[in-house]
């Protein structure tokens, strides 16, 4: 399938979460199994030329895209969690949001020195969620270059962001 048939896979939800938000919902495109797997697999051949030797994926949607990839790829998928829920000690980056600020964490042990970690989630928008999880991997030791998304809204100049911090972005829809 190609990006513009796995587009039209994705639902747009009106007013969520908030209103006058338009909700680009992953959740048809994931239920579609050939759309799903046709969008993994574009995804993972990016991955591949990145030279990936591991995927860092983002609660909770980076986990179904990021997970998958890593397993086309036989590699291994480093969790990027929300606060609280890893077993183990863990570093942790504090990110400002539109309204108030949120949290990611990462197991360091997770990450080799040196290690080419590629990011994979499901949208960027702002950018801010992926240049959060981008520093923290970075301050585990993971080299990363390459970020990775089902979707970019451009209009919100999040791959920009990106792309000023030495990370190059692709996505498979705008
Ligand atoms: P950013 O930090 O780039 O502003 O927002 C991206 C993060 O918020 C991603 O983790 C993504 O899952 C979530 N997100 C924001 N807007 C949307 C949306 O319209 N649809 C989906 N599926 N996720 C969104």
């Amino acid at each position: 399938m190609s990006p513009d048939d796995l587009k039209a896979l994705v639902r747009t939800v009106p007013d969520f979460p908030a209103r006058g938000v338009q909700f680009r919902d992953v959740t048809t495109l994931i239920a579609h199994g050939e759309g799903f797997a046709a969008a993994v697999e574009h995804l993972a051949e990016r991955a591949r030329a990145a030279g990936a030797e591991a995927i860092a994926g983002m609660e909770a949607r980076g986990f179904i895209f990021g997970a998958a990839v890593a397993v086309r790829l036989g590699i291994g998928f480093v969790p990027v969690r929300k606060p609280g829920k890893l077993p183990v000690a863990t570093i942790g980056i504090d990110y400002a949001l539109e309204y108030g600020s949120d949290r990611l964490e990462i197991d360091p042990g997770a990450i080799a020195p040196g290690q080419n970690v590629v990011i994979v989630d499901d949208l960027i928008a702002t950018g801010g969620t992926a240049l959060a999880a981008a520093e923290l991997l970075r301050g585990a030791g993971a080299r990363v270059e390459h970020a990775l998304f089902a979707i970019d809204l451009r209009e919100l100049g999040g791959a920009a962001k990106l792309r000023a911090a030495g990370v190059a972005v692709e996505a498979l829809m705008d």
